[in-house]
């Protein structure tokens, strides 16, 4: 939840800067200047501005996703008490009594271990952590309203995130003298040793009892001395320093190592957070593989019963043996689109159809009308027996369940109860899931998936892609002309923007008012799907995307019925 206004921050910085470069442009073609002549000063202020709002956000989301670690801990204690006050009552029997105030001394023995505990092994690391992004969180705050208070004919005197890289001939450490102009009124040069080493500098003070000053170089910013080549100016968020060098090779030396140091660890922490976030995908899709693996039917392949299948049909949402896949892959990717389990890394958006169909499920449709399970091949029935089977099962649909006939508004209802089993059925049953439906919802012409788009949010994900992969009405246009893909940018739905381009919808096609959907995001400002197409535009998208879904795992559901343990023993 905390990652939504950051995504969004990324998204305007990307945006605005894209922006501002644009409108360069446009003041240098009035201008009939060559581009390489115009000045950089007032393009570096609005990108660097920007920059910082980002910056702000960035430290913000750290913030609070601190907070919700912390919180994390404390609640669990306090949960674990309330527990135990609550026994009492709930306990009539002398024997519960007993038990109780057993419990209780146990508890209250526990207690002041588990605080000790919490307090050692979390809390102190996350109050640190909180403690140094709120610093940095107040710095870059108060220079960004430093920024807005400044004199317009003072600018050159800013603070300036953005700047001139340190030459690389240097490296990001270096210890040495250095000569600082002094805070008082007689300004005079004091010698002092000076260290630059993991982002910092470090100056020592000239008695030895007093702490050295450490300056945070990511909050720094170094400017040469236009007056004099041997001086050097490092401006924070407060104060600025001038330094005086040895002479002007060892002042640019200084220079250099600073920003080199600075930059050094602005990628560090970038790495980290980029690191942190691609973990956390990670295991969250090895977590949705064992959810779906542990479903009904799931341990044996959903054709021929071998066990352990690990391919899985992502647009059918089953689980089948290596013998099986390959066949399925011979039908092709429009019958059954085969990823492997274990060798290739899936993306949680190919998991969606396998956490909500299964094996079971499937085959209660797909095979209801197997009139002998001595149809269905066994591991040691030969290739051409097995490929039969597979061919009349899903090519012919021979197998499935008959319903009375599937009505249009049966499936619009299928789609508001995000019942996936109908549409399962509906399609064993061949029919056209990319008619125009009889009761659209906004313009006449919409399709299935058009109402699925609409009516989309964080647990209907599934619902989407089954249209999506399986229904063929990727290009079908409403009487305006507007492809599933214009729906989901009119009405703001990203992650359905993700589902159809890694269908490969086409981005190129207008609706009646020669819009792509592409236009109509700009038009509407939703920038997420804006920026989607964009990577689609310039085949920057990557297919293999995660998606933003309710995936309700086991973990869930135990929380859940602890909740209802508890008011159990409460009632
Ligand atoms: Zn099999």
């Amino acid at each position: 939840e905390f990652k939504k206004p950051f995504e969004k921050a990324c998204n305007d910085y990307e945006g605005k800067l894209t922006k501002i470069k644009k409108e360069k442009h446009e003041l240098v073609k009035q201008h009939g200047m060559v581009w390489g002549q115009v000045s950089w000063g007032e393009l570096f202020e609005k990108i660097e501005r920007e920059y910082r709002t980002f910056q702000l956000s960035m430290c913000e989301y750290q913030i609070k996703v601190n907070e919700s670690k912390t919180k994390k801990g404390t609640d669990l204690l306090q949960n674990h008490i309330k527990h135990c006050s609550d026994q009492e009552p709930a306990c009539f029997l002398q024997e519960c009594l007993n038990t109780t105030a057993k419990l209780k001394k146990f508890t209250e023995k526990l207690i002041p271990e588990l605080q000790s505990m919490n307090i050692h092994s979390s809390e102190v690391g996350q109050d640190e952590e909180k403690k140094l992004l709120c610093s940095l969180w107040n710095q870059l705050k108060m220079a960004l309203q430093l920024e807005q208070k400044e004199d317009p004919g003072n600018k050159q005197a800013g603070y300036n995130m953005h700047q001139l890289q340190g030459n690389k001939q240097y490296s990001t450490e270096k210890a040495g003298t250095l000569f600082k102009k002094s805070d008082g009124l007689r300004k005079v040069w004091q010698k002092r040793k000076c260290t630059i080493s993991n982002g910092y500098l470090t100056i020592s003070h000239s008695m030895p009892n007093c702490s050295p000053a450490k300056l945070n170089l990511l909050t720094c910013q170094v400017k040469p001395n236009t007056d004099d080549k041997k001086c050097f100016d490092l401006v924070s968020h407060n104060r600025t320093y001038r330094f005086l060098a040895e002479d002007e090779q060892d002042c640019v030396a200084w220079m250099s190592t600073l920003s080199n140091s600075k930059e050094a660890a602005l990628n560090v922490a970038f790495n980290r957070a980029q690191g942190r976030e691609e973990r956390s995908r990670e295991a969250l899709t090895r977590a949705i593989i064992e959810e779906v693996r542990g479903m009904p039917g799931n341990r044996e392949c959903c054709d021929c019963l071998a066990p352990d299948p690990m391919w899985v049909s992502i647009n059918l949402g089953i689980l089948i043996c290596i013998e099986c896949s390959g066949i399925h892959r011979e039908m092709g990717v429009h019958i059954s689109c085969i990823q492997s389990l274990s060798l290739d890394k899936l993306a949680t958006s190919e998991l969606l159809l396998a956490r909500n169909i299964g094996n079971s499920g499937f085959n209660d449709i797909m095979e209801a009308n197997l009139s002998s399970f001595s149809l269905k091949p066994t591991v040691h029935k030969d290739m051409a027996f097995r490929k039969n089977f597979i061919i009349s099962k899903y090519v012919e649909k021979k197998y499935a369940k008959r319903s009375p006939a599937v009505q249009c508004s049966s499936l619009l209802e299928a789609v508001k109860k995000k019942d996936i089993f109908s549409l399962l059925q509906a399609y064993a049953e061949n029919v056209d899931l990319n008619e125009p439906v009889l009761t659209p919802l906004q313009e006449r012409g919409e399709t299935v998936l058009h109402l699925a788009v609409l009516l989309s949010d964080r647990t209907s994900l599934h619902i989407v892609d089954f249209l999506v992969q399986n229904s063929g009405s990727l290009a079908k246009k409403t009487a305006e002309g507007n492809t599933p893909l214009h729906y989901c940018c009119s009405h703001n739905k990203p992650e359905c923007v993700k589902l159809l381009l890694k269908a490969k919808a086409n981005i190129t096609l207008t609706n009646k008012a020669g819009e792509t959907a592409l236009d109509v995001a700009r038009r509407m400002g939703h920038p997420l799907c804006e920026e989607l197409l964009l990577q689609a535009q310039s085949n920057q998208f990557n297919p293999h995307v995660h998606v933003q879904y309710e995936w309700w795992l086991g973990r869930d559901d135990m929380c859940e019925s602890d909740e209802d343990l508890d008011k159990k023993v409460r009632s």
